[in-house]
């Protein structure tokens, strides 16, 4: 016999509103999101808006984060071929890599990414190894496979629409405990709380995680179309910054990244990174500025920082009483919340399902 559950998920990025959808499919959960930021906001308390957001694996074998990565593919997939207005394309995409950047900030992120054997080439389709002939000055190793580009600005919102349409209820609040949730459902009493509050799971109560910190990201959006996605794990301008350039779905403009700022909790732009980022893109892929070759071509739209919700020890996904009550954390996605968002959120779902399981025994008892 199927549980009823009343359930509220604090947070309403792309683990809060993947989880929610994911869950609002048991039609014997009574839903509720509260959060403090919704799509549509741009803050540097809500790192999904900012994200570029593509599918570039970098979870180690036997991690949980490959096991949500490879599991997030199929369902990356479908919807870009079976959902146009989710905001999702295909990208033919090249992955460069650099010997001298394996000990680097960057390199260390990308470590699984720019391998030649990465576990990940029979999950993408067309995954092939480049020859020596095909790479840019400077790079030693190189792929080229396909992946895909989210325009956030449209999938948020397509996610939200999904939820509400399954009958999920959605409410601003802010929390200082996580054991406020409850109140935010209309029945007043609730079985399980789940915790999608990324880098500010650092300040919650009740959770104040000491491990999670941010990883600052810069981009620059422009209007110039770069006809692949690309990357390369550094550059000679500093041990934190790479070079990725991805072009967003339905006319979602292309981002320019980037860089890993541990630490850093700075909500402006750098103008003399932005600068760097712009010359390593020009000169990476001249597609960008075909009439002079120049960061003048480029037509910029905005420039943007995110904060990444970096966890020392990867994404917490799991269970916890708190006070007495169920709360199933689900934070701590850093760099890859998308592409690791539905095998995360069903985690997620089975963590409710065992609870669910438990608390049924315990009544048969
Ligand atoms: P958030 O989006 O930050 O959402 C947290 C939510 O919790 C918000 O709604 C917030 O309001 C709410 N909240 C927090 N505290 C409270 C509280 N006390 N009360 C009420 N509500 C609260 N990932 C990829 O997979 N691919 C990429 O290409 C990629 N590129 C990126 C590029 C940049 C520049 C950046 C910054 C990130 C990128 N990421 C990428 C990472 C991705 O953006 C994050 O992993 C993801 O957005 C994290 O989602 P989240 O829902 O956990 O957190």
């Amino acid at each position: 016999m199927a549980a009823n559950a009343n359930i509220v998920i604090v947070g309403a990025g792309v683990v809060g509103l993947t989880t929610a959808l994911v869950l609002s499919k048991h039609k014997n959960f009574s839903i509720t999101v509260v959060s403090k930021h919704m799509p549509g906001d741009y803050d540097i308390e809500y790192a999904s808006p900012w994200a570029g957001a593509n599918y570039f694996p970098v979870g180690t074998p036997g991690s949980s984060l490959q096991r949500f990565e490879k599991a997030t593919w199929p369902e990356l997939d479908r919807l870009c071929r079976e959902v146009p207005e989710a905001g999702i394309h295909y990208q033919n995409t090249f992955v460069y890599g650099r010997k001298k950047d394996a000990g680097t900030t960057t390199g260390q992120w990308f470590k699984e990414l720019v391998k030649e054997n990465a576990w990940f080439k029979d999950v993408v389709p067309n995954f092939r190894v480049l020859g020596k002939e095909e790479l840019p000055a400077g790079c030693d190793t190189g792929t080229n496979f396909t992946s895909v580009c989210i325009n956030t600005a449209v999938y948020l919102p397509y996610l939200l629409g999904q939820c509400v349409k399954q009958g999920v209820t959605f409410k601003r609040g802010i929390l200082s405990h996580i054991s406020e949730a409850p109140s935010y459902h209309s029945s007043g009493s609730v079985l399980i709380t789940i915790n999608c509050t990324g880098l500010l799971a650092s300040k919650l109560g009740g959770v104040m995680d000491g491990t999670v910190y941010p990883g600052r990201g810069q981009i620059v959006v422009v209007r110039n179309e770069p006809g692949v996605m690309v990357t390369v794990s550094g550059t000679d301008d500093g041990d934190d910054e790479a070079t990725y350039i991805m072009q967003r779905a339905v006319g979602g403009g292309t981002i320019l990244g980037g860089c890993l700022q541990h630490g850093s909790w700075e909500s402006q732009p750098d103008p003399n990174l932005a600068q760097r980022i712009m010359q390593r893109s020009v000169d990476l892929c001249p597609a960008l500025a075909p009439k002079t070759g120049k960061v003048s071509d480029l037509s910029v739209i905005r420039h943007g920082v995110g904060l990444r919700p970096m966890r020392k020890a990867g994404p917490r996904v799991e269970k916890e009483k708190i006070d007495g009550k169920w709360v199933i954390h689900q934070y701590g996605h850093a760099g890859y919340g998308y592409q690791s968002s539905f095998g995360s959120a069903r985690e997620a779902e089975k963590l409710v399902k065992e609870i669910l399981g438990e608390i049924l025994a315990k009544a048969k008892l």
